[in-house]
């Protein structure tokens, strides 16, 4: 199996002067790249490929010593093949159809993460074994850097990444080979509703939220929005932001977690909504404030921006739950979302006056009243259930 782990960093106020220039070097190579390909592109209709941009990686680096020449080959390579994979999925877009916004260039602070493709070529990750927790990295023009290693890294390190959010910064550690613990059978199924508000209901009725409350990040963003341009104020509002922001995504992360962890121990079989990327059923039509924002209905998460905030988080929420599934043993199972909140799970009548309201279903068929979240998730197992027969059959 392949599984990252992620740990905080902890470098010298210099040592983090060198990794910000780092990301800085390695955003001009990725900008410098594109530009390449473009001009190429646009005088000469040529194509440049990742082999050629890669082959004069060693002219770069001699003709800047002090500057690109300092960082690592590997990791250079690692960021013009990121470039690479831009293309490649901006022309698969193109080929299936889309209209992709073409690979663009990267703003300061848009450029947040370098990649040592392997331990020990421009980094290396020293762990002294009778004291676990206490670990550093080494990365080359910036020295030996303290990692806070709250837990084991298991399986083999791959490759190496450093990403900086607002303040912090962090190593990803991508391992091979990560050994799988399976858990015991416990002969129980389960189907999950992911509603709105990170809610996760399971069929058996259990609910748990995969977020913490967002509410003081919207706060501090109305703030902003409030603060002049160029002002100190205004700097000030957007550092604590950048920061509620991080503490949002660590908190959603955390929950996300927990509740897949919850969802592994429990069932042998999960059964969860396939993600769809382009328009999920839309419960309800979102009712404005009139202040810019939604009243809160409770409904209006599923459309526009905030539908695409939690269609992201679904998705992280997915990854964690797969990950952790694949190393316990358990069946994870992904059905067509579609119809499952209107249709009756006693006796299966489909309509959407069926919804009463986001917590109520009563079914206009047969009466059967229950709470809509808990409906669904049983409509979701039974089609994941379902599926897996007919995949039995075959
Ligand atoms: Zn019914």
């Amino acid at each position: 199996m392949r599984r990252s782990f992620t740990f905080l960093l902890r470098p010298t106020s210099k040592q983090a002067a060198a990794l910000a220039q780092c990301l800085e070097d390695h955003r001009e190579l990725y900008n410098a790249a594109l530009e390449h390909r473009r001009t190429a592109y646009r005088k000469a209709g040529v194509a440049v490929r990742y082999g050629e941009q890669s082959a004069e990686l060693k002219h770069i680096r001699a003709d800047d010593p002090g500057g690109q020449g300092r960082w690592s080959f590997s990791s250079q390579q690692a960021t013009l093949r990121r470039l690479d994979k831009a293309y490649r999925a901006f022309f698969d877009r193109v080929k299936a159809g889309r209209t992709p916004g073409f690979p663009r260039f990267k703003g300061r602070g848009r450029f947040d993460t370098v990649e040592w493709p392997k331990d020990g070529d421009g980094c290396r990750r020293h762990s002294q074994p009778e004291h676990p927790t206490a670990t550093y990295v080494r990365l080359q023009s910036v020295g030996q850097v303290r990692v806070h290693q709250h837990r084991r890294v298991l399986g083999i390190v791959k490759t190496i990444s450093v990403k900086r959010e607002g303040a912090r910064w962090f190593v990803v550690l991508s391992c091979d080979e990560v050994p799988a613990h399976p858990l015991p059978a416990t002969g129980a199924v389960a189907g999950v509703d992911v509603g709105v508000a990170w809610l996760a209901t399971t069929s058996d009725g259990d609910q748990r939220h995969l977020a913490a409350c967002a509410s003081r990040l919207a706060a501090a963003q109305r703030k902003l929005a409030g603060k002049k341009r160029g002002s100190k104020r205004r700097r000030k509002a957007v550092a604590r932001v950048a920061a509620l922001h991080a503490k949002v995504r660590r908190q959603r992360l955390d929950s996300a977690h927990k509740a897949a962890l919850a969802l592994v121990r429990g069932y042998d079989v999960i059964v969860h909504e396939a993600l769809k990327v382009a328009g999920m059923t839309r419960r309800a039509a979102p009712k404005p404030d009139g202040e810019g924002g939604y009243l809160a209905n409770g409904q209006s998460a599923k459309s526009g921006l905030n539908k695409s905030i939690l269609d992201a988080g679904w998705s992280a929420f997915l990854t964690i739950l797969s990950h952790k599934a694949e190393s316990a043993g358990r069946q994870l199972i992904a059905v067509n979302p579609a119809n499952t909140s209107r249709t009756c799970s006693r006796c299966g009548h489909c309509a959407k006056d069926n919804r009463v309201t986001q917590a109520v279903f009563r079914c206009t068929a047969c009466g059967h009243e229950a709470h809509a979240d808990v409906n669904a998730a049983i409509n979701i197992l039974r089609a994941g259930l379902a599926l897996r027969e007919a995949a039995r059959a075959a």
